[in-house]
């Protein structure tokens, strides 16, 4: 490891300090799960090519919920083969280390946190294994229902229309996910919370992330204004990495999250490695 990145988290470390790790689609890329925000998105209603950014959005929904159902179903069988990594893993085992000092914040919609055994996480785009009324009547968060198929991109039968159905109010279910047209809330996507536990945080660990959305730079700008430790895993150059570049405590660990968490973890837990 790199000498620089070391004393970064043994300062940490030492000073017992709080944890925020914002995950974002590269741990889950790993696993084979894709973006859906490139052509593997592009999905046909009727006659027209429509694009992740046209799909994912309640405009759509409330035009055609049963499309928009078909799609996430299509997309739940692409996934459906897709387990955790080592870098869940590694995360999994900072946070029986750090306790209440560690905070993960994901954007990811798939759950490969919460099943490799995370346990306190903010999902700021919500969770693909969730689901709440369109209408908001009151049911609030509640499972995905049974009966419904991981899939090819096959119409929606009429059982599974009959299972996306509100029991409350009969209206449609939605997935509990936040739209390119919808805004970060604090009820169903931890907003508040999520900003909280960046302005008390010592360090920042970003993993895998594009900042190609507008909270997760929230987040990094609040810990890069109060000069707390910033380090960013990924492959790639990203805004992330140019912050950490510029803070006397950042770092860009170049590098995907399987190669780089598992020794960053061990160093910030203290364990040998
Ligand atoms: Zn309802």
């Amino acid at each position: 490891m790199e000498e620089k990145l070391r004393s970064i988290l043994a300062e940490v470390r030492e000073a017992r300090g709080k944890v925020v790790a914002l995950t974002g689609a590269g741990i889950s890329a790993e696993s084979g799960i894709p973006t859906f925000r490139g052509r593997e998105g592009i999905w046909v209603v009727g006659s027209r090519n429509y694009m992740p950014q046209e799909m994912a959005t309640l405009e759509m929904f409330e035009r055609h919920p049963a499309e928009v159902w078909r799609w996430y179903l299509y997309r739940f069988g692409v996934c459906k083969d897709a387990s955790p990594n080592e870098g869940h893993a590694a995360l999994v085992a900072l946070e029986r280390a750090l306790g209440d000092r560690f905070t993960l914040v994901t954007q990811n919609i798939d759950g490969l946190h919460r099943r490799a055994g995370s346990q306190r996480v903010f999902c700021i785009h919500g969770d693909a294994a969730h689901v709440r009324c369109a209408d908001a009547c009151g049911i609030g968060v509640v499972d995905l229902p049974p009966g419904l198929v991981p899939r090819g991109p096959d119409p929606l039968t009429a059982a599974e229309r009959e299972v996306l159905r509100c029991p409350r109010c009969g209206g449609w279910l939605r997935p509990h996910v936040l739209w390119f047209d919808e805004y970060y809330d604090e009820e169903n996507y931890r907003m508040d919370s999520a900003l909280r536990a960046a302005g008390a945080a010592d360090l920042l660990l970003v993993v895998g992330t594009s900042g190609a959305t507008n909270m997760p730079m929230q987040i990094g700008r609040v810990v890069f204004k109060r000069g707390a430790a910033l380090v960013d895993v990924n492959p790639e150059e990203n805004p992330f990495a140019e912050m950490a570049e510029l803070s006397p405590r950042g770092f860009f660990a170049r590098g995907s999250a399987c190669e780089r968490l598992p020794g960053i973890v061990a160093e910030l837990a203290g364990a040998p490695g």
